[in-house]
């Protein structure tokens, strides 16, 4: 849990410096004035025109902002911007009860999230594949196993209080939970008394052909009529860039000052620069330029989709067996057997098919307690079209040679 310290204390005072006229002798923040950087320029793509570069800048009082110490949610101008996205995508409108931190990639916030109301010993629930328990299937989250597991819940023992789930593109399934799914599981958080964690990286990257499905933030409105269950994990890893380490956290404040503590008390805060370097860019492009830019990436993942699965019935039919992914950038597939019993894809990939020159993961990697299993995860994001063909074909030969054994 987090504890009140000495950095916290001062950063908990930070917004009191913005008093009028105020005078403030509080921080140790450092001069600006003594760092070297005078001005940083870059170059971006415009969403609506492939011909045009943006020329982009920051400097004067954004460099100035972007080289201090923040505030430890993050910084004015790209939580300004975020509100206006939640709002645009979620339906959620700025006001009382709700609020965003931005933290170092949504895996950061995660964490805090998972330190700040989760004590050792309490039970979770989260999908499996992906650590436990839960089952999923091409629908997303099990709803009924979901309800099985709460109702046989042991009476001794306390019951969950949070569940963790990927709604898009599941990593590692790359399976989306349809409308009906999601709102059985926001029936049974009502019921069960549970917080969803709602982890949508890939929520950006849908390329299926159903409408969007609305998050469990939305729902929780819209669907639900009251809101303070959903805790939502937003990531611009997949859209921006992984390396500009930008995620965001939704939901009840109460929640988010908790994750700002342990942000307060750990690395103070997300850096200003990368986030001074974000609001530049969104706010050049404007709301329409992101759905622009978002509507060219998830175009862009649902080719290679197409590319990858165009090898993988060429190279794996009869071989495996898999549903075509929705959102995301993962094939996730059952290695058939010869006889029809389970198998178990750990020797096949990490030996057979590496001695062959193709690398994947073996899905024990996403199951309580390494359990085996035949399913494999392959990533589709960055490999060239001729290597997708390249590759499968050395892993229908790897199959091939494990069926000889
Ligand atoms: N959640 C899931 C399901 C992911 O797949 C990833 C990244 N692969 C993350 C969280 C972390 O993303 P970030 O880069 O925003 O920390």
């Amino acid at each position: 849990m987090a504890q009140q310290t000495l950095s916290s204390v001062i950063r908990g005072l930070f917004p009191l410096e913005k008093t009028p006229g105020l005078i403030s002798l509080l921080a140790g923040k450092p001069n600006p004035s003594t760092f070297p950087f005078t001005s940083l320029s870059f170059k971006a793509r415009s969403p609506t025109n492939p011909d045009e570069e943006l020329d982009l800048t920051v400097d004067g009082d954004e460099l100035k902002a972007g080289l201090q110490y923040s505030d430890t949610a993050g910084t004015k101008p790209l939580i300004d911007w975020l509100f206006g996205l939640q709002e645009r995508y979620h339906g959620r409108v700025r006001g009382e009860g709700w609020r965003i931190s931005v933290g170092s990639g949504s895996q950061d916030l995660i964490y805090k999230a998972v330190e700040a109301f989760v004590n050792p010993g309490d039970p979770v629930l989260v999908e499996s594949p992906v650590y436990a328990w839960v089952e999923t299937d091409a629908h997303g989250i099990c709803s009924t196993s979901l309800r099985s597991i709460l109702e046989n819940w042991p009476a001794e023992k306390p019951k969950p209080k949070v569940l963790y789930t990927v709604p898009y593109g599941c990593n590692p399934t790359g399976m989306t939970a349809t409308l009906e799914r999601r709102k059985e599981v926001l029936q049974l958080a009502k019921e069960h008394n549970f917080l969803i964690l709602e982890d949508d990286p890939y929520f950006y990257l849908y390329y299926g052909t159903a409408p969007r499905y609305p998050s469990y933030f939305n729902l929780e409105e819209t669907y639900l009529g009251e809101t303070g269950r959903v805790l939502r994990f937003d990531s611009f890893s997949k859209i921006l860039s992984a390396g500009i380490r930008i995620g965001f956290a939704s939901g009840p404040t109460p929640l988010l000052n908790a994750i700002d503590m342990h942000t307060a008390t750990s690395n103070l805060q997300s850096s200003s620069l990368t986030q001074a370097i974000a609001a530049t860019l969104l706010n050049a492009w404007g709301y329409d330029g992101f759905q622009a830019h978002i509507d060219q990436v998830s175009a862009f993942y649902r080719e290679k989709r197409d590319i990858f699965e165009k090898g993988m019935k060429k190279h794996l039919a009869g071989l495996a067996e898999w549903d075509t992914p929705e959102a995301g950038m993962f094939f996730w597939f059952k290695l058939l057997t010869k006889d029809g019993s389970e198998g178990d894809s750990k020797a096949i990939i990490e030996t057979t098919a590496f001695n062959r020159g193709v690398l994947a993961l073996p899905g024990t990697a996403f199951l309580p307690n390494g359990r085996k299993t035949a399913y494999v995860r392959a990533s589709f994001s960055l490999t060239p079209e001729e290597d997708v063909d390249v590759a499968l074909g050395r892993l229908r030969e790897a199959i091939l040679d494990a069926h000889k054994e």
